[in-house]
């Protein structure tokens, strides 16, 4: 196992991080599998309030020496908060969930438009400082679902220690992105990387052409090894989370993360990860090309960023983050499809000749659903 510093807190933690919200089903199998990953040198574990019983199980599996060999985060569950003593409240259960005397990151969970809000309007970032000043935490950091501009505005309101963030291979520019991970590192922040295949919903819908392009490749590394070996080659990115579901899934990651290194892909590895990528998009339904020359929409709507939420989507229908983000961040920043007067002013510009209105109409129609 690879270990790394934790941004600027001084901790040193393994690459790979246990996600712990797709425990498989029977408990001794979850607890079991929590001990086989600490065994073999995971000591980062990350879990929420909101993920089911997960909490409880994790806290029984850090029972018998583990709780000191890791370092334990979860999450507030700022659904659920309607006033500033609401976020000790429910810290002090998840303390009693867990079976332990204090969290090592305590983070405000999925910081999208309306949850950033409710943690300005309920006073969250000093509920963190009094938290860390308690001793019931140990650094503060936040999880997001969000564009990049806002997310620009968390990390500069606050001394945040950790910016947990979704990135896989098909999301290099969606949501933070990239762009995001840099920001977050700049500014000295440790990054968390999750739903790096996308909660398994991206080994559900690989292209056949996708594994074509993977065998004709001289260095044989399966689809999984690719995407996670993208994510840890970039020295920005701290830990990667897997939330394994079985034993088997866990000792393949551990084998992956057995050398995981930044900074170890070369040019050609890197245009083989653009070749996965160009065959996913082959898949797309809208044939938007993301050139954005329809833009700027006089209405304010963000043609581009909707169909490429949308072309996510249909690529893995099942997967509910394309629809969060759509409903949560897009709809009510004024820029979805709902704002499209049909005026086809765009329609002129785009060179697929797509029909941008009526294609936003059944998009808005889906993805409100
Ligand atoms: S048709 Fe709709 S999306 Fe296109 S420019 Fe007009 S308002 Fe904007
Ligand atoms: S002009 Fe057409 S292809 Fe280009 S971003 Fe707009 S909708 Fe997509």
């Amino acid at each position: 196992m690879e270990y790394t510093q934790y941004g600027k807190t001084g901790l040193r933690v393994s690459r790979f991080g246990l996600g712990c919200m797709r425990f498989p089903p029977n408990e001794a199998d979850a607890i079991e599998m929590v001990r086989y990953a600490i065994d073999h040198g995971v000591n980062y574990i990350d879990t929420a309030y909101v993920y089911k019983d997960s909490e409880v199980i994790t806290g029984k599996a850090l029972k018998n020496g583990y709780r000191d060999r890791t370092y334990l985060a979860t999450k507030s569950p700022i659904w659920n908060i309607t006033r500033h003593e609401d976020f000790e409240k429910y810290l002090d259960e998840e303390l009693i969930r867990l079976k332990t005397d204090h969290i090592d990151v305590y983070l405000l969970h999925n910081l999208n438009c309306d949850n950033w809000e409710k943690v300005k309007k309920y006073d969250g970032l000093t509920f963190l400082d009094k938290m860390v000043q308690k001793g019931k935490i140990g650094h503060k950091a936040f999880s997001v679902h969000n564009t990049f501009p806002a997310f620009q505005e968390i990390v500069d309101s606050f001394d945040w220690e950790m910016a947990q963030i979704q990135l896989n291979i098909l999301d290099e520019h969606q949501q933070v992105g990239v762009e995001g991970v840099r920001y977050a590192s700049e500014k000295g922040l440790a990054t968390v990387i999750m739903e790096p295949l996308r909660g398994g919903f991206l080994l559900g819908s690989v292209p056949e052409e996708v594994y074509g392009i993977i065998d004709a490749y001289p260095e044989k590394r399966s689809f999984v090894e690719w995407c996670f070996r993208w994510l840890y080659n970039m020295p920005e990115v701290t830990v990667v989370l897997s939330g394994t579901s079985t034993l088997e899934q866990l000792k393949d990651n551990l084998r992956i993360f057995e050398h995981s290194a930044a900074d170890v892909m070369s040019k050609e590895d890197i245009r083989l990860i653009q070749k996965i990528r160009e065959a996913f998009d082959s898949k797309k339904s809208v044939g938007c090309t993301g050139c954005r020359y329809c833009m700027p929409c006089p209405k304010g709507v963000d043609i581009p960023e909707i169909f490429k939420l949308y072309n996510s989507y249909q690529l893995m229908k099942t997967h509910w983050v394309d629809k969060e983000v759509y409903q949560s961040i897009l709809v009510p920043s004024g820029v979805g499809a709902d704002q499209c007067v049909s005026c086809g002013v765009c329609m002129q510009h785009c060179p697929q000749d797509l029909k941008i209105p009526e294609l936003l109409i059944k998009v808005h129609g889906e993805l409100k659903e």
